[in-house]
């Protein structure tokens, strides 16, 4: 390190509520009170939360957003190597958890500096946790992405994925992503956590066919996680799953062309090997 650098100084993500407000730390309140700089989000949000705590931070308060993040990497390890402690919160859960951080970590980790943590709630694991899902591995997806080819390819990814899934959603689009689902693998359990810790928290749980038929009869309002069951223990990949694979993705309409493509996605299989099958299945059925 630097002989410069004054040892004091650290970056510190501090988790914050994901709703109830009674969820903050008494570690987080003593950083957020004596941090030299408080970088947060939303400026007016963050200052419902300390304003609730009496801390006063007028003056120490800085916003930091994905679009400045990068722009002010630089500023903060300044401001670290001069022995100042810098704390990052997020609107809710934890900074840098699909939210506003990642990058910042990394500027001031490559810089040699200290990076460490408050740690506390965190959408992600909230749900998984009160899941009932295996929890002993997962995955998280963040937010899915909203082109629908980009999905198709996650889902693809699914079908053979053995961990656990979790993503982030929004209300708007939750039941057009679980009706998506449930046409590739219906039986699947899933389990959608909604407002959680708040008034209206809810926790539905089911097959993904029933879940999506359960939120299509009405309004979906707040923050939603949806935990995904992992693919049941995959059979051998042979040639014959791999026909079998093929047939039911023709059999729901696709195209010989996308039907290879899922199939070599999902399964792993190389192009050649798909496409041959497909070749072969194509011939049988004009006999
Ligand atoms: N950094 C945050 C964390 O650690 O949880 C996640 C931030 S991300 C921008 C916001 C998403 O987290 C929401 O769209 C929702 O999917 C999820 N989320 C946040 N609060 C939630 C809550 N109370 N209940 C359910 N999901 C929540």
């Amino acid at each position: 390190m630097d002989d410069q650098v004054n040892e004091r100084g650290r970056l510190v993500l501090v988790a914050t509520p994901l709703g109830n407000l009674g969820d903050i730390s008494r570690r987080a309140l003593e950083l957020l009170t004596d941090a030299d700089l408080v970088y947060c989000e939303d400026t007016r949000r963050s200052s419902t939360l300390f304003s609730a705590n009496a801390i006063a931070v007028r003056g120490r308060l800085r916003s930091l957003h994905e679009h400045n993040e990068v722009a002010l990497s630089e500023e903060i390890i300044g401001q670290i190597s001069l022995g100042q402690v810098i704390v990052l919160v997020s609107d809710a859960g934890t900074p840098a958890i699909s939210d506003p951080g990642e990058r910042l970590v990394a500027a001031v980790v490559a810089a040699g500096l200290e990076v460490t943590t408050a740690p506390g709630p965190s959408a992600v694991v909230a749900a998984l946790s009160i899941s009932g899902l295996s929890t002993e591995r997962f995955c998280m997806e963040g937010f899915l992405p909203r082109k629908v080819g980009e999905r198709d390819r996650l889902y693809a990814q699914w079908v053979v994925e053995p961990r656990t899934t979790v993503f982030y959603e929004s209300p708007q689009r939750l039941v057009t992503t679980l009706r998506e689902m449930s046409e590739i693998f219906p039986n699947r359990r899933v389990v959608v956590a909604r407002e959680l810790t708040k008034l209206h928290e809810e926790v539905l749980r089911g097959t993904v066919v029933e879940v999506a038929a359960t939120l299509a009869q009405r309004e979906v309002i707040g923050e939603v996680v949806v935990v995904l069951e992992g693919a049941p223990c995959a059979p051998p990949i042979d040639d014959e799953l791999v026909r079998l694979a093929l047939v039911e993705q023709l059999t729901r309409g696709l195209s010989t062309r996308d039907a290879v493509s899922f199939v070599e996605s999902s399964l792993g299989v190389a192009h050649r090997v798909v496409y041959r099958l497909a070749l072969e299945l194509r011939a049988g059925q004009r006999q």
